[in-house]
C-alpha cells in the first residue's frame, strides 16, 4: 500500500488541519484518538498484533502526508510510530539468550498500543546536545530488582498525553552485565517519581505538549529490549526518517498553500514555485530512498547516510519554507497563517535529535571515512 496515496490518510490529514485552523494551541486529541481507532498509533506493528504491518517507507510517506496539514500531529505520532517500527523488527532480532524475554516483551507492548495507549519519547536532556552519551539521567536496581530513573529531561512531545515514556538512562555493567553505556526503559508516565511539568511555550509546533519532565527515583517497568539494544539493534534511524518527515510535510503544505488556485499571474512567481516543486520532489526521493535500506544493525555506513539525509532535508524544507515565506505576500504575512504557522514548525525538524550543529559536526568528523 502506498500510505501516501491512501484515501484514509489524505482525509484524516484534512481533518487535522481543519481542527488545526479551529485551534492551533490545544493537544490535538480528537486527531490523537482517530490515530489510536484507526491502529495507526503503531502502524509499523504487524496486522496479527494490532498495527498496519507498515515499513518504514510507508510510515514516511504517511508522516508526510499528515505533517503538510497538521506537522503537530505527525510529529506527536512520529514518536509512537517510531517504536513501533522497533517493536515490529520481531524475535529473531534478539542473541538467541533473550528471544524468549523480548518475545513476551512485545507481545505487552502490542497490547497497550492496542489499548490505545501512548508511548512517548522522553530522552532529550539539556546541555547534551541530542548525544544519547552527553545524558545524565542514571538508572540503578532498587531493592525488589526494578529500575529506578533520576534525571531531568527535556521537550517530551504528547506530556502528559501519554501513558509510557521510552527514556535514555546510563547505566552500570554490574546491574545489567553486557548493558551499554545507555539503555531505553518503559516508565508509566502515572508512576511515582515522574514529574511532567508545564513549560512548554513552542516558536512552532504549539500544540505537541512538549514537556519538561523529572524523574526522582522513577520505577522502569522494564528494560527495553535486552542489555546493549542501542548498539546491537541500531534502532534511531528509523525515528531520524520520520523526524525529516516531519520537515518536508511543511515545505510540501506551504508549496499546496501556495500553489492552490488560482494560479498567480506572474510568470516569475509560477517559475519560483516549479522550482520550488523541483525541489521538494528532490527531498523526498532522496528521503524515500533512504527509508527503502532501512534494516536493524545495519552498520556505520547506513547510520551515515541516515544522518546526511536528516540533516539535508531537515534543514532544506525549513529554507524551502523560507523561501516561499518570502514569495508569498502579503496576505500570509500573518502571525496566525497556515504559511506562516508552517514555517515555524518547519524549525522543529532541525532540532530535533540530532540537532542540526551536532549532526554537521558529526558528518565533517565523518569525512573521508570508507562510507560503504
Ligand atoms: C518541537 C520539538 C519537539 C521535541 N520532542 C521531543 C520528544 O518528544 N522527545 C525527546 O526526547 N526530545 C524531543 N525534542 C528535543 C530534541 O530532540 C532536542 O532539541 C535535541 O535533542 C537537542 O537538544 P537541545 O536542543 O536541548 O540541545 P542543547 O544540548 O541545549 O544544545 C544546544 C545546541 O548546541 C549544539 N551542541 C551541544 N553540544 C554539542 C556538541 N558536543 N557538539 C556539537 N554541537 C553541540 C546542539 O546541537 C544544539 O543545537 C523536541 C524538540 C522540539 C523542538
Amino acid at each position: 500500500m502506498d500510505a501516501r496515496d491512501s484515501t484514509e490518510i489524505v482525509e484524516f490529514a484534512a481533518r487535522c488541519a481543519e481542527r488545526d485552523t479551529g485551534d492551533a494551541e490545544s493537544f490535538p486529541l480528537e486527531s490523537v484518538n482517530e490515530l489510536k481507532a484507526g491502529r495507526l498509533l503503531g502502524a509499523a506493528l504487524p496486522v496479527a498484533l494490532g498495527g498496519r504491518g507498515w515499513s518504514l517507507s510507508e510510515c514516511v510517506e504517511a508522516v508526510e502526508t499528515v505533517a503538510a496539514a497538521s506537522p503537530s500531529v505527525a510529529l506527536v505520532w512520529a514518536m509512537p510510530l517510531g517504536l513501533s517500527g522497533i517493536y515490529a523488527l520481531g524475535p529473531d532480532v534478539a542473541p538467541p539468550s533473550e528471544r524468549a524475554r523480548w518475545s513476551s516483551q512485545i507481545e505487552r507492548v502490542a497490547e497497550r498500543y492496542r489499548a490505545g495507549e501512548i508511548f512517548a519519547a522522553c530522552n532529550s536532556e539539556r546541555g547534551a546536545g541530542g548525544a544519547l552519551s552527553a545524558i545524565k539521567t542514571v538508572a540503578r536496581r532498587g531493592p525488589g530488582g526494578t529500575f529506578r530513573l533520576s534525571g531531568d529531561k527535556i521537550l517530551a512531545s504528547a506530556g502528559r498525553y501519554a501513558s509510557h515514556f521510552f527514556s535514555t538512562a546510563k547505566v552500570s555493567r554490574e546491574e545489567i552485565p553486557g548493558a551499554g553505556e545507555v539503555e531505553f526503559f518503559l516508565v508509566e508516565t502515572t508512576a511515582s517519581g515522574v514529574e511532567i511539568l508545564d513549560d512548554w511555550d513552542g516558536f512552532g509546533m504549539r500544540s505537541t505538549e512538549s514537556q519538561s519532565v523529572r524523574y526522582r527515583e522513577a520505577p522502569a517497568w522494564d528494560l527495553m529490549g535486552f542489555p546493549d539494544f542501542v548498539n546491537l539493534v541500531q534502532p534511531t534511524p528509523f525515528w531520524s526518517c520520520l523526524f525529516a518527515a516531519v520537515g518536508l510535510g511543511c515545505a510540501r503544505g506551504v508549496l499546496e498553500e501556495m500553489s492552490a488556485p488560482p494560479v498567480p499571474a506572474s510568470p516569475a512567481v509560477r517559475a519560483r514555485l516549479v522550482e520550488a516543486t523541483m525541489r521538494y520532489e528532490a527531498l523526498r526521493a532522496y528521503l524515500l530512498a533512504t527509508a527503502a535500506e532501512w534494516r536493524p544493525a545495519a552498520g556505520a555506513a547506513y547510520a551515515s547516510r541516515v544522518l546526511r539525509t536528516k540533516t539535508y532535508v531537515t534543514q532544506e524544507s525549513t529554507r524551502l519554507c523560507a523561501d516561499l515565506m518570502a514569495l508569498s505576500g502579503g496576505r500570509h504575512y500573518r502571525r496566525g497563517s497556515r504559511v506562516a504557522r508552517l514555517l515555524a514548525d518547519s524549525f522543529a525538524g532541525t532540532a530535533l535529535r540530532p540537532p542540526l550543529p551536532l549532526a554537521i559536526e558529526t558528518l565533517a568528523e565523518q569525512f573521508g571515512e570508507p562510507q560503504a
